[in-house]
């Protein structure tokens, strides 16, 4: 393509992206698809010779929209949201323009300082004191990594990074069941390894154990390993678990534990402050992630890291001798010390965007609404004999399965057949997880543009799919 047709281009892709999002929710929110579909589509091969822009859009336009699953579909109620906000969306594309490589001030000091700026803005909107910092990281599993990297390095006395970890001490990091797996995997990253993770059984509430975890630290300390770190749970992916922030960070803080709080999902309606309870005393944490790109609408990636002590984070990250490091106070600050990848995208550019164009209060309206109309659906499927409810909402999810009183068959099987049938019929899309044995269907309201009505179709979708699995 030739530079001149640029304009055109980026014209031609702008009214697409309004002609698609003005049509998103008549589309099926899951495609119906046999794997390979798409890929028998695209050519074996790289072109030797260019092809027009012409044909390259065409080609867009027929082979992708239609094999895609719509996340920003109203009526999409699976895993969690990964919410586009359309001004977060005009950032990107800006972004996008300037393609700025971030990863020292010099090399992007507008976006270096709009990113101290807009994470001290969502410090404020989440209600955490001052005094953090942060940065925003592409996932929250990345910001989970550097958490445990620090956990690690802090307990060999900043010099695992030197020496590897042969020989070293034995470091423990401990975590409820209810866990999300990147913390499994930042384990593995790390090198300290997974069966250095003691997972902390759940109380009935689907918090962590206090007590088992005051054990576990006990024994292990006993056995000559080092405990090294706690992640905390705030909204777990599954279910919505919850640990007790306030009871963990104390423990933490009395066996010189580093903490990691994962509120991944929950973290977002923190701007409403109805919901802080959920995780009081999150203020003595060391280290807390929430995604903006999930239930707020920052558009992928746009994973939120804030640390009280942003000294601990660069000492294990940065790669330059002390002299040259630099920890935000004075306003300059190289963000690439604070992560493991050295080039970063330009992120907080959205963020800004998204908080100016809705407001906080635009924000929490939303939130707030997808917790009532979750709260609305449980009480309306609960209501009805042939279904039950399988956990409570937490926030805007909860989970359910079909269970009609005369029903002979396996209920599990049934519920996972419901889950397909649901999705190919492309009104709503769910997914599902094990609860107690029981295959629980999970359903999370969150979608920025979700308006009231789409709880009604989900209920009547639901309803009449499962009623003809075995009407
Ligand atoms: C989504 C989620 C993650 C993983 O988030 P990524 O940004 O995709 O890495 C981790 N923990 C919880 C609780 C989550 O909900």
């Amino acid at each position: 393509m030739d530079k001149s047709e640029f304009r055109k281009w980026s014209h031609r892709a702008s009214d697409w992206s309004a002609d698609y999002q003005d049509g998103i929710d008549k589309r099926p929110v899951r495609p119906r698809l046999q794997p390979g579909a798409i890929g028998r589509m695209i050519d074996a091969g790289p072109p030797e010779e260019a092809h027009a822009m012409e044909d390259i859009f065409a080609d867009f336009e027929r082979i992708i929209p239609d094999g895609m699953t719509h996340w920003q579909h109203p009526r999409f109620f699976a895993y969690f949201q990964s919410n586009a906000a359309p001004a977060a969306i005009i950032a990107e594309q800006l972004a996008g323009a300037m393609a700025a490589q971030c990863m020292l001030w010099q090399t992007s000091p507008a976006a270096t300082e709009l990113e101290i700026a807009m994470i001290d803005w969502l410090r404020q909107a989440i209600g955490l004191p001052e005094g953090f910092q942060g940065t925003f990281q592409d996932t929250a599993s990345t910001a989970t990594l550097c958490a445990i990297l620090t956990m690690r390095e802090r307990a060999l006395g900043w010099s695992g990074n030197q020496t590897g970890l042969f020989e070293r001490e034995r470091l423990r990091v401990y975590a409820s069941e209810g866990t999300h797996t990147s913390v499994d995997k930042a384990m593995w990253v790390s090198g300290m390894g997974q069966d250095n993770l003691v997972h902390i059984p759940l109380r009935d509430d689907l918090s962590m154990d206090v007590a088992g975890l005051e054990r576990a630290i006990a024994e292990d300390r006993a056995a000559g390993y080092i405990p090294a770190g706690l992640v905390v749970c705030v909204g777990g992916t599954s279910i919505g678990a919850i640990d007790d922030v306030g009871a963990l960070c104390a423990i933490a803080e009395r066996e010189n534990l580093y903490t990691h709080v994962d509120a991944a999902w929950a973290g977002s309606a923190m701007i409403c402050p109805e919901f802080r309870h959920f995780w009081a005393g999150v203020e003595a944490a060391d280290s807390i992630v929430f995604n903006p790109h999930k239930w707020l609408g920052a558009s992928m990636e746009c994973s939120a890291h804030f640390v009280r002590d942003p000294e601990m984070l660069v000492k294990t990250l940065a790669i330059h001798p002390e002299f040259l490091k630099t920890y935000g106070k004075d306003g300059f600050v190289n963000f690439s010390e604070w992560s493991v990848p050295l080039g970063r995208r330009f992120r907080a550019l959205k963020v800004w965007f998204l908080l100016r164009a809705y407001g906080l209060e635009g924000l929490r309206r939303r939130i707030r609404d997808h917790v009532r109309w979750s709260e609305w659906l449980a009480g309306r499927l609960a209501a009805e004999p042939d279904f039950e409810i399988v956990t409570k909402p937490m926030l805007s999810l909860f989970s359910f399965r079909y269970a009609p009183p005369d029903y002979e068959g396996d209920l599990n099987t049934l519920n996972r057949q419901l889950v397909e049938a649901i999705n190919d019929d492309g009104r709503i899309y769910l997914t599902q997880t094990m609860f107690d044995e029981k295959l629980a269907i999970r359903f999370v309201a969150g979608q920025f543009e979700m308006e009231e009505q789409d709880i009604d179709i989900a209920l009547k979708t639901i309803c009449e799919v499962a009623r003809s699995l075995t009407g």
